[in-house]
């Protein structure tokens, strides 16, 4: 089967399953969402959410987070590891964001960029679920179904992320990214697929070989 129609086959039974598919982070306002994934990296979401529950209430504006003191700020988001880079990035991104954004989040891809501890990841997820602009989230979940599934064959994750924009139609990257993560959590498992139980097995390589 073309790898387009896998695809299609794929995005139907996921709508069918994950239709409410959301980010996993939460957050009320854009600013929320960009720091809660700067703190993400090599964190979970669930542990992001546990400690931005406090944080946010704590740093209620982007000012807030520009003038923090950085060793309090470092202390407040220790759990989420690699806290001391994390916290000179988040003080750093909101001092730019501030002198050179007028305190908006840019919405394209090339400021985005430019903003310490933003890497496509961040851009793309704050492209689709703040802006509304199509962007393909690749996280260790889109990346390791990505590779079962056939639809990448890279271990890199802005390699993987072109390799999606080729077979999934604009409309479904934001969304589609939020369900592998879904499923990468209820099936698709790390250390072991529950292929057996799995939904897409017909339309994945590594389920059907
Ligand atoms: S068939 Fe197995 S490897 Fe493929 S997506 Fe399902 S659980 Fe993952």
């Amino acid at each position: 089967m073309d790898i387009r129609e896998r695809v299609r086959h794929i995005i139907y039974i996921f709508d069918k399953t994950y239709g409410d598919a959301q980010c996993t982070l939460k957050y009320n306002k854009p600013l929320e969402l960009l720091i809660s994934t700067i703190l993400a990296a090599q964190c979970t979401d669930e542990r992001v959410n546990i400690v931005t529950e406090k944080l946010y209430k704590k740093y209620i504006s982007i000012s807030h987070f520009a003038n923090a003191d950085l060793n309090e700020l470092e202390e407040d988001i220790k759990p989420t590891g690699f806290f001391r880079n994390k916290a000179k990035n988040i003080k750093e991104t909101c001092r730019i964001l501030i002198d050179k954004y007028n305190g908006q989040i840019p919405d394209n891809m090339e400021d985005l960029l430019k903003l310490p501890g933003v890497g496509r990841k961040t851009a793309n997820l704050i492209l689709g679920d703040i802006y509304g602009i199509p962007g393909i989230v690749v996280d260790t979940h889109a990346k390791r179904l990505s590779n079962r599934i056939g639809l990448s064959n890279s271990s890199d994750a802005k390699k993987v992320e072109f390799d999606l924009m080729k077979v999934v139609p604009t409309e479904n990257w934001s969304k589609l990214c939020h369900q592998m993560v879904y499923h990468g959590r209820a099936v698709c498992k790390a250390r072991k697929p529950d292929c057996e139980n799995c939904k897409i097995i017909k339309y994945c390589n590594y389920g059907s070989s």
